[in-house]
């Protein structure tokens, strides 16, 4: 492993939000770079210059925090993900459509905020790429896991993958309606992979959609339509997408957004026809 410039994700605070009896915190494990024009092959320079050059670090990478989402109801304890893990990869040794890669920080996030990783009794994966699973597989055989009590739940179709299901937990298979958690029900919302699986918490009134890699940036509201590099089943994402731009757009819903720089707690409200992202200010 060669050193990693660490993109510029800020470390050290976990936003967080109440519904009803749930709170829901942002964990925080790492951050990656996505080069714009592989990651998203059918956007151009204009896109990315100008207006959206915000959206792009002095090295001209779009930088996306890999994030978790912490779900608690009373004694109980949901998390949506589980970061990259304690690893590190530069630019040069990654694949072309990203660059600097990191994580490692999920545990110091968890304790922060008071909360053990034997306290998690559920643990949900949107899908199983690795900047989602990495604390949630042991990494060797003698590593024990960080969260020994907690059942683990994704899609049918992403544990049948099977190369994360040797690993001595316990499963579950989730579809659209199951509940996995007090208020928090599955959706299929496939594409990024076969199996991608969005989480919706209904409580207090409001809904918070956690639509994991449905969309990597903002900018892909107003281009809903352009491919990523790194989705599967390139068609069908695009129909989840605008599926889910839709229902994010509904009264009293809110989204947890895996991989947004500003912030990943936020929603989307159309403006002249236009659905634009306001991060929340929590
Ligand atoms: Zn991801």
């Amino acid at each position: 492993m060669t050193h990693t410039t660490e993109p510029s994700i800020t470390h050290g605070r976990n936003p967080t939000l109440r519904l009803g009896e749930h709170r829901v915190t942002v964990l925080t494990d790492g951050a990656v770079q996505l080069h714009p024009l592989h990651w998203f092959p059918d956007s151009t320079r204009d896109d990315w210059s100008g207006r959206n050059s915000s959206a792009l670090d002095s090295t001209g990478y779009i930088p996306a925090p890999i994030t978790a989402l912490l779900v608690e109801h009373r004694d109980r304890a949901l998390l949506i993900d589980t970061g990259y893990g304690a690893h590190s990869a530069a630019a040069e040794d990654t694949i072309a459509t990203i660059g600097n890669l990191y994580g490692g920080h999920l545990p110091t996030a968890l304790a922060r905020h008071g909360r053990d990783a034997a306290d998690i009794d559920t643990v949900a994966f949107t899908h199983l790429h690795d900047d989602h699973v990495g604390w949630g597989f042991p990494s060797g055989p003698d590593t024990p896991r960080l969260f020994p009590r907690a059942a683990y739940v994704a899609s049918a179709a992403e544990w049948a993958q099977g190369e994360r299901q040797s690993a001595a937990v316990t499963t579950r298979a989730a579809s659209t309606g199951d509940e996995i958690f007090p208020g928090v029900r599955a959706w299929a919302a496939p594409g990024h992979t076969e199996g991608h699986t969005a989480y919706v918490l209904s409580a207090g009134g409001r809904r918070l959609i956690a639509f994991g890699d449905v969309f990597h940036v903002p900018d892909q509201f107003a281009h809903p339509d352009w491919t990523c590099a790194m989705d599967a089943e390139p068609t069908t994402a695009v129909r989840t997408r605008h599926a889910m731009a839709a229902e994010l757009t509904r009264p009293d819903t809110l989204a947890f957004a895996t991989h947004f720089a500003e912030s990943p707690l936020g929603r989307l409200r159309e403006r002249r026809g236009v659905p634009q992202w306001t991060a929340l200010d929590v």
